[in-house]
């Protein structure tokens, strides 16, 4: 082959790895399991906003502490304003977090098996890394981030895990703390609002003055179109967040994210009952799917991860595709045998389901 040779500017422009978002395919009437997006609409408190907001509005620029938004977090959370950061979706909020945080020099530690955009900012911003394996039953490890004494530079993890949707128990999640004292810790909780009441570490961080946690508007919100996610934490990472966000950009949330986001924050009950279809769909499906042969890890997230123990899940992946269904497929090692399976409408997993029965049969 002949080498494609590089212009002279080329040599001196930065070269990364990018992420590879799921597909968003363009045709109507597929039934799309593949990036963890919520099957309902979001809350008819956000539509309501929506109707009311005028062009006029876009006129000035938005607030820059995004002050309604992180006042009406601050009251759900029932902390104070000052520990509340919101960001272009949580991708901003943890690549700004990586930024901000991991800077030591060091490296930090997350599993092998995990949300893939980690390595994609750790490289791009130049934080060295180390992956550490998950155990034979895609458990993280607690031991592997302990007495790594003034060895690291941080540690990010999801909870629940993705794409595994195992959810780690608070105890052990202290027990990380407890043994990081010297560090920033991030907990990307994306998914925990599909997780059992009680879950959260969020509270942790009245305590622990380097936990930062990580939420999103994107799956339970029902909102990924919108973009916005945000961090709880003390409020000296709260300020540190802070001098790299004014030093980047300082308009982050535009006015319709801060207006819509708050309506949604505000309506409680809708939110409630939405999040509580999703989890009693994702234990029927469970079931279901485990009954036909497939062997699936108790998730706690708005997905499960599923392995077809009757055919290999490239081939279903592809049939499915062909079908208008859309899983994810990480051809990955040791995950290359699951899919990742997006929980969406009672109905879109019924026919799923359907579907799966057909092609075995
Ligand atoms: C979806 C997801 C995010 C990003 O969410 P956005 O708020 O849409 O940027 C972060 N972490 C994990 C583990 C996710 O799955």
């Amino acid at each position: 082959m002949e080498e494609k040779l590089e212009a002279a500017w080329e040599v001196n422009v930065r070269k990364t790895v990018p992420y590879v978002p799921g597909e968003q395919p363009k045709q109507e009437n597929v039934i799309k399991l593949n990036t963890n997006e919520n099957p309902y609409p979001p809350s008819p408190e956000v539509a309501e906003a929506l109707r009311k907001l005028t062009a006029g509005e876009l006129r000035k620029y938005p607030d820059p502490a995004a002050s309604k938004l992180n006042q009406a977090l601050a009251d759900y959370h029932h902390v104070p304003v000052s520990r509340i950061f919101t960001g272009v979706g949580s991708d901003d909020v943890l690549a700004m977090a990586f930024m901000t945080f991991f800077h030591s020099g060091r490296k930090i530690l997350f599993p092998d098996i995990t949300y893939s955009f980690y390595p994609v900012w750790a490289n791009l911003m130049e934080i060295p890394f180390e992956t550490k394996p998950l155990d034979a039953k895609f458990q993280i490890r607690t031991e592997d981030y302990l007495q790594q004494n003034g060895r690291i530079g941080g540690i990010v993890f999801p909870n629940p895990n993705a794409p595994t949707g195992i959810l780690k128990s608070r105890e052990e999640i202290l027990r990380i703390l407890e043994g990081n004292p010297d560090i920033v810790v991030i907990v990307d909780e994306a998914y925990i609002d599909f997780a059992e009441e009680g879950s959260s570490v969020l509270d942790l961080t009245d305590q622990y003055e380097n936990l930062l946690v990580t939420r999103t508007f994107s799956k339970s919100r029902s909102l990924a179109g919108l973009r916005i996610g945000y961090a709880v934490g003390s409020e000296k990472l709260m300020g540190y967040l802070n001098q790299i966000k004014y030093s980047y950009n300082s308009y982050t949330m535009n006015t319709p994210s801060i207006v819509l986001g708050t309506a949604s924050v505000r309506d409680e009950a809708y939110f409630r009952e939405t999040v509580e279809k999703i989890r009693s769909t994702r234990s029927w499906f469970t079931d279901e799917i485990r009954k036909i042969g497939f062997s699936v890890p108790e998730s706690s997230a708005n997905f499960v991860f599923a392995k077809p123990d009757w055919m290999t899940a490239r081939e279903l992946f592809q049939n499915a595709r062909e079908a208008g269904i859309f899983f994810r497929y990480f051809d990955q090692p040791r995950i290359g045998d699951y899919l990742r399976i997006t929980i969406g409408t009672r109905e879109e997993m019924e026919r799923v389901v359907d579907f799966i029965k057909n092609l075995k049969a």
